[in-house]
């Protein structure tokens, strides 16, 4: 009789929480919220648009955020150098559509191409608030798959 022996994960590498609490790769985005640097109430919704690779970033009150002046801004930077370290460089460059995988956030941004394109605030805050109910959930010895993201190792 053979048993079930799941494919064991990588273990994703240390991201940082309290800058970047929320990053995922969906919807055809890598998308995300990041701490403002200043203001510890404020978050910034940063996205970018695989294939295209058009970004946008505003606050979590779709106010667009002041960096976003001739190129992706530095929340845009902390959530593609938080996905790397979530998900490893190779995925997220394939996902992105970027022809040249690297660890490099910055080489990421520049092959990206696109140009800001806006997206409401709130597509994004919605799935990051959902993510937050299961923070708040009873723990258990259940794997949440819900929950991967918010592995760190
Ligand atoms: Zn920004």
């Amino acid at each position: 009789m053979q048993s079930f022996v799941p494919h064991p994960r990588p273990t994703p590498k240390r991201r940082n929480l309290h800058k970047v609490p929320f990053v995922e790769l969906f919807a055809g985005r890598l998308q995300g919220v990041v701490s403002s640097g200043s203001s510890d109430d404020r978050v910034y919704i940063s996205l970018i648009q695989a294939g295209s690779g058009d970004f946008y970033c505003s606050t979590n009150n779709n106010r667009p955020c002041g960096g976003l002046r001739g190129g992706p801004c530095k929340h845009i930077d902390a959530l593609v150098s938080n996905a790397v370290a979530q998900y490893g460089a190779e995925r997220v460059c394939r996902y992105l559509g970027v022809p040249e995988v690297t660890e490099n956030t910055w080489q990421i941004t520049n092959q990206l191409g696109g140009d800001k394109q806006k997206v409401e605030a709130g597509e994004v805050f919605a799935r990051f608030l959902d993510y937050l109910r299961y923070v708040e959930l009873p723990s258990s010895t259940e794997p949440r798959p819900e929950m991967a993201w918010f592995v760190t190792g």
